[in-house]
């Protein structure tokens, strides 16, 4: 279903042991492996002598325990959070409180658009309901630390918080799980918005920087290249989806049944969530109608 993206699934790093990635930055990966974080999460140490750590990651205290070593005799002076994920930010607690550095963030988790009565949060990867950032960041403010600055790049779509930052002076970009090297990011709604993610993709689109650095799998080297694959992958997917409907109404069920070709069925609800977040941008443009909002248990067609 991805042979359009070039994708890397090879990630040769031990957890909890630091790796220098690039220059000025360091990477940890958390112990965390499963089918929404590849190998695990993957923190990022910025700087040296007074750094920012970006993604502590989840509650581990062998993970915890390993940053604070990476960072030994060092000073934590910023814990920048991409996104209120569970696999993210709730290692920013720990990392607070040992080191005194404050946390900064868009804002806490919340859903993309309100919850449906009766509608429930289905994905295991969820939100993160206790990060609330010392620091609230918008789109193109700078963060400024001793040797490095980062400019933050509101990116919406995998949760409503999610931001991107470029590493001033540096071709370098952390992209979070917005664009990730291993795999499509995933878009499910509440959490999720794909008119807001693809709104984010066209927007990185536009960037100069050419390496991104993920939360999860290797650094993306030729990444405007990769972006503009995701965009194409997406704009596949809607066109498959069409296509589907334009043999006759459908579920969601037959829709993710016609559409995702060799699924992992470990991704299965994750494969609705995905196709539900299409449904809901088309319908948003007119391109599918259904009865009322667009929901799981939906009947999808195409308008007369
Ligand atoms: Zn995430």
């Amino acid at each position: 279903m991805s042979e359009d993206i070039p994708f890397n699934r090879v990630l040769n790093l031990v957890p909890n042991i630091v790796d220098d990635v690039a220059p000025g930055v360091r990477r940890v990966l958390a112990d965390n492996p499963g089918p929404f974080t590849f190998k695990g999460t993957l923190s990022y140490i910025i700087g040296r002598g007074k750094v920012a750590i970006i993604d502590p990651g989840p509650t581990d205290v062998r993970h915890t325990t390993a940053l604070l070593d990476a960072v030994r005799g060092e000073t934590v002076t910023h814990i920048i959070i991409t996104h209120t994920h569970r696999d993210h930010s709730p290692g920013a607690a720990p990392i607070r409180d040992a080191t005194g550095a404050p946390t900064y963030a868009e804002g806490p988790h919340r859903p993309s658009r309100p919850l449906f009565i009766g509608e429930t949060k289905r994905l295991d990867a969820g939100g993160d309901p206790d990060f609330v950032p010392d620091h609230r960041i918008a789109d193109g403010d700078v963060i400024a630390g001793d040797g490095w600055v980062l400019e933050a790049i509101a990116t919406p779509g995998h949760t409503a918080n999610h931001m991107a930052f470029a590493l001033k002076g540096t071709d370098m970009l952390f992209s979070g799980d917005h664009v990730m090297g291993w795999s499509t990011s995933i878009v499910a709604p509440p959490d999720g918005s794909m008119s807001d993610y693809m709104a984010s993709l066209d927007r990185l689109a536009t960037r100069p920087e050419t390496v991104y650095l993920a939360g999860h799998g290797d650094v993306i080297r030729d990444a405007p290249d990769f972006v503009a694959r995701y965009i194409a992958h997406r704009r596949g997917r809607e066109a498959s989806i069409l296509h589907r409907l334009g043999k006759g109404e459908a579920d969601i069920p037959s829709l993710v049944r016609a559409i995702y070709i060799g699924l992992d069925p470990r991704l299965t609800g994750a494969a609705a969530l995905s196709t539900l977040a299409h449904l809901e941008d088309l319908t948003a443009r007119g391109l599918v109608a259904t009865d009322g909002a667009p929901s799981i248990t939906g009947r999808y067609r195409l308008p007369p």
